[in-house]
């Protein structure tokens, strides 16, 4: 895949602020978390962004939000359209159902129940797929073309950058300058947008995506100078599951990130029991993704300010019985 070198409307800092406005009175400001036992291990200060704790358990509310927020009455009226692992699906149909939005939810077959009946419960009608035999990009075209619905994605659009990187801007008001940012990544909608306000209001802070091993193709993006896609793949981490980045996400990332790290489905296991025995929180597979990242390289964050953020908490109970047998 060609990435554009250069993209009109590239969401800016200015975007983020205007979000964090727009999105005020609908999403919690998440509490910033700190452990003892997690600096005594790691070294550093950790400030953890719980977006566990954001609407429907994950970020992804915010950007859904500021998304759907700047509807015009047109498209208010004929609906928005997503395709989604989870909880895309679950933030747009919140945020449309506060907005008086008409929701349809493509979904994979095999996503998580507890993702799937919250997706019902938000008013969102869902429509299944396969997503190892057909393509939901398809399947979503067709009710763009049918009945003139909106389709949001889930993080290759400015509007959507623009409102994950609220979670960042909020942190670093919580916090002050930090020394390093850890994030999952995905598709790369939370990392551009913290990287907008990352670079705003901390410009010596670096920050870092982190991906799973399985799901590595911003990793290999970076490297290559590209856009590169990969196989479906098999991780734990069902919100990191994306074949590739997106033209805005890679464009941003490629400008202002660090680096892109990776981590082992065994080391979230690790970080989700780490979460729920001492921090009491139950954190999602991909929600694990920075803080697996900073215990691994901790040796290069000694006594530095880290903010990792916990970007969800949707997990089935009973594959957290699996996951911690
Ligand atoms: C979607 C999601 C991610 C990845 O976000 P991108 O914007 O696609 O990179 C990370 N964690 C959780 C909990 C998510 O739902």
């Amino acid at each position: 895949m060609d990435a554009q070198t250069s993209l009109p409307n590239l969401p800016t800092y200015a975007d983020v602020l205007a979000a964090a406005e727009r999105i005020r009175p609908y999403a919690l400001q998440t509490p910033v978390l700190t452990s003892r036992t997690a600096d005594a291990e790691s070294g550093a200060q950790l400030f953890f962004k719980c977006e566990n704790f954001q609407r429907m358990g994950a970020f992804k509310f915010r950007g859904a939000m500021n998304t759907l927020a700047q509807f015009s009455a047109i498209q208010r009226q004929a609906g928005v359209v997503a395709f989604s692992s989870g909880n895309h699906g679950q933030a747009i149909a919140l945020a449309a159902s506060i907005l008086g939005i008409p929701a349809t939810i493509v979904m994979p077959h095999d996503a998580p129940a507890s993702k799937i009946a919250a997706t019902a419960g938000y008013g969102g009608k869902i429509v299944h797929f396969d997503r190892y035999t057909e393509d939901r990009e398809q399947i979503c075209a067709a009710f763009v073309e049918q009945h003139g619905m909106t389709l949001v994605p889930p993080f290759d659009h400015p509007d959507e950058i623009s409102g994950q990187g609220t979670a960042a801007l909020e942190l670093l008001q919580q916090t002050g300058p930090l020394d390093a940012l850890f994030v999952s990544l995905g598709g790369g909608g939370l990392l551009a947008g913290s990287l907008l306000a990352a670079k705003a209001l901390a410009p010596a802070c670096k920050t870092y995506g982190v991906e799973p091993e399985a799901a590595n193709d911003a990793q290999q993006s970076l490297r290559a100078g590209k856009i590169v896609l990969i196989a479906p793949p098999r991780t734990i981490a069902d919100g990191a599951q994306t074949q590739h980045v997106g033209h805005y996400t890679f464009a941003i990332m490629r400008r202002d990130v660090e680096d892109i790290l990776t981590v082992s489905d065994p080391e979230l296991i690790d970080c989700m029991r780490f979460y729920a025995e001492r921090m009491k929180m139950i954190v999602e597979p991909t929600g694990c993704l920075s803080l697996a990242a900073v215990r691994k390289h901790k040796q290069q964050l000694r006594g530095l300010r880290v903010g990792i953020i916990v970007s969800g908490g949707n997990v089935d109970l009973s594959r957290l019985g699996q996951y911690f047998a």
